[in-house]
């Protein structure tokens, strides 16, 4: 389930000619979104952005898509959701960044006939300036067939699918920062990228319900993971990205139809 190496799925491997003769397919083409951002003592700034990455390829070697070169940086960090921009290494672009670049990508993936994209995020942060880019490029692009889906991969999970990894309940998906969830699926996705002797317990930090700007240090973990990330395991990440990989194939491809059919028979909304 978790190969994605027998298909080429990077549209940037491809010859232009190949590019061309792929998207006369009509595949799913995917953005993966992350970020360079601390993640605890154990996982590499680039956490974000290879999971999203890692997830793409797999979902694209099961539809036929391609995957393009991801957004590497994210939008800002947040104390309680990613633990902030006092650590070291975490780059933060500008919302309106961010919606510049996804509203480019997708125009110019538009205009060389794509009509089925994904943004597939891998940081919560960029969700809604991911989803503005996307709404601009529509607004160019209207009546040429796009469309688009902005989704991140806990988003198809239910609290369920991840309950064996909480037996006192989970934390909420704010705290899930370099926690359990990311740490299982970098131990399958990305092992060697894991310091196995840095996983350890974090402070308790009770922030504020408010965001603070500048945020002191001391509204984080001084580790970097917002939960305890112990009881993260390979075999859970397994289990888990085959379980996200499954739902996000199903769920776009029937979108995806759903979408085509209403736009035959002139449903479509302006956007
Ligand atoms: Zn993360
Ligand atoms: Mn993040």
């Amino acid at each position: 389930v978790l190969d994605s190496s027998q298909a080429l799925v990077r549209a940037a491997d491809l010859t232009w000619v190949e590019y061309r003769a792929r998207i006369e397919a009509d595949p799913i083409v995917l953005l993966p979104v992350g970020a360079l951002e601390q993640h605890g003592q154990h996982l590499p700034l680039e956490t974000d952005t290879r999971i999203a990455v890692t997830l793409a390829e797999l979902v694209a070697s099961r539809t036929a898509g391609l995957v393009l070169p991801p957004i590497a940086y994210g939008a800002r960090s947040l104390p309680r959701s990613g633990g902030g921009s006092t650590f070291p290494g975490t780059v933060d672009l500008d919302g309106a960044t961010i919606t510049s670049l996804v509203r480019d990508v997708i125009r110019e993936q538009a205009r060389h006939g794509v009509t089925r994209f994904v943004v597939l995020l891998g940081h919560g942060e960029n969700d809604p300036y991911t989803i503005e880019g996307a709404v601009l490029a529509q607004r160019e692009l209207a009546g040429r067939g796009m469309q688009v889906v902005v989704i991140g991969w806990w988003h198809v999970l239910e609290p369920a699918d991840v309950a064996p990894l909480f037996p006192d309940g989970f934390p909420g998906w704010d705290l899930e920062h370099a926690a359990r969830i990311e740490t299982s699926l970098m131990l399958a996705l990305a092992p060697a990228t894991v310091r196995h002797d840095q996983i350890g317990p974090v402070d308790a930090v009770a922030p504020p319900p408010f965001t603070m700007i500048p945020s002191p240090a001391s509204a984080v973990p001084s580790q970097g993971s917002l939960a305890d990330p112990r009881g993260a395991s390979a075999a859970f990440g397994q289990q888990l990205a085959a379980v996200i990989v499954d739902r996000l194939v199903d769920l776009l491809g029937q979108h995806f139809d759903a979408a085509k059919k209403e736009e035959r028979s002139g449903g479509r909304p302006i956007p």
